[in-house]
């Protein structure tokens, strides 16, 4: 599909592409929506096949973070930056250096953060060229890692679904397979643990699943084993379209819920799991929790205001799962709903 092709596909009037090659950087910035206020999302440094690819992650990745501001009540449009992590050596800093002045000639129209493969190191070196960064050091002004806050938000989603789906007010004594258990996923294999739930982790780095299992006792099984756990909750934490056309079929659970962005392969992906009695808890609706937290920065940082709000996405997935069984429809699509009835409002 050509550029704006693609723009026309994802529902876009903005994309920006930055070629630099002094530093080798090669970047986008999509911002999707500005409706509720200006786009903040995260910046993603993995390697990518292609630049297709590159573009269609930071389309889709955009996209879901309209929707995750407009479900959380949060003042903030929808963007999403990616860049290709070069395939020989790099400077480190000099590449972020260069991101940041692209962020400044944006002019605050996005702002932006910490997401898969980048640091809050890579952010203060970001903020040296620009003041529309979150996610930097306390110190600074900032609010730090958010991985706690969406882990958080995820504990929080999960025990609602898990109210829901199972009737139960407590998780103590259930089984929850984590895939992936990098910044979020491990954080969240504390919270879980804490409140006694067992824990089934895959993770691609042998380093990570030991962790957790030296941790919080959590039991290791092969990659593709992590599908056919006999659990209560599969939660997806590695990258997106955990769920697929082969994986659903292998799902053992009750409930999926995860930090994951995209973890549709596909939209009817979500229907199937529907279909399967499965309650899925929509990602961007669970996995907020770290961008209230740098949504937070803008405005002035408070912690006990951010927890709390953090906290409420219990709240906010109780009632997706509600209307969701009221209207007789899989829960991803009622969570678009009531992001587009919040977004239709401000427009
Ligand atoms: P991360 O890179 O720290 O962790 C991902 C983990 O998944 C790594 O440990 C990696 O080794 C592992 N992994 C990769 N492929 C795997 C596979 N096929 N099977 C099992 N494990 C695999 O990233 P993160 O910050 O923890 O984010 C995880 C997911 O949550 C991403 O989709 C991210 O977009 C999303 N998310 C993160 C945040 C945040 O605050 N960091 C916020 C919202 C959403």
């Amino acid at each position: 599909m050509g550029v704006f092709d693609s723009m026309e596909h994802y529902d876009y009037g903005e994309l920006h592409f930055r070629r630099d090659a002094a530093t080798g950087l090669k970047a986008i910035i999509a911002i999707h929506d500005s409706r509720l206020g200006p786009a903040l999302g995260g910046c993603r440094f993995i390697h990518y096949d292609t630049e297709d690819a590159a573009m269609t992650d930071a389309l889709r990745l955009a996209r879901g973070m309209t929707y995750k501001a407009a479900i959380s009540g949060i003042a903030h449009g929808g963007g999403k930056s990616v860049i290709m992590r070069p395939a020989g050596e790099f400077d480190r800093a000099a590449l972020f250096r260069a991101f940041g002045t692209f962020v400044e000639e944006i002019g605050g129209h996005y702002i932006t953060a910490e997401d898969s493969g980048t640091s809050l190191e890579d952010m203060e070196v970001i903020r040296t060229q620009t003041k529309h960064v979150t996610g930097v050091k306390i110190a600074n002004g900032g609010s730090g890692d958010p991985s706690p806050f969406t882990a958080l938000g995820v504990r929080r989603g999960l025990e609602a679904s898990v109210k829901f789906a199972l009737g139960r007010d407590s998780i103590e004594g259930l089984t929850i397979a984590v895939q992936g258990v990098g910044h979020v996923g491990y954080h969240l294999c504390k919270e879980l643990r804490s409140l006694g739930a067992n824990l089934v982790v895959a993770d691609i780095d042998p380093l990570k699943a030991e962790r957790a299992q030296r941790e919080f006792e959590a039991e290791i099984v092969p990659l593709e084993a992590i599908y056919s756990v006999e659990c209560d909750v599969f939660a997806p934490c590695a990258l997106g379209s955990a769920l697929n056309d082969e994986t659903i079929p292998q799902l053992r659970c009750k409930v999926v819920a995860g930090a994951a962005n995209n973890q549709l392969a596909e939209p009817q992906n979500g229907d199937d799991l529907f279909q399967r009695g499965i309650l899925y808890a929509p990602d961007y609706a669970i996995n907020a929790g770290g961008l209230m937290n740098v949504a937070a920065e803008v405005k002035g940082y408070d912690l006990e205001e951010v927890t709390q709000r953090v906290m409420g996405i219990y709240d906010i997935i109780y009632e997706i799962a509600e209307r969701a069984d009221h209207a007789h429809q899989p829960s991803y699509r009622v969570a678009d709903t009531i992001a587009q009835e919040k977004l239709a409002k401000a427009g």
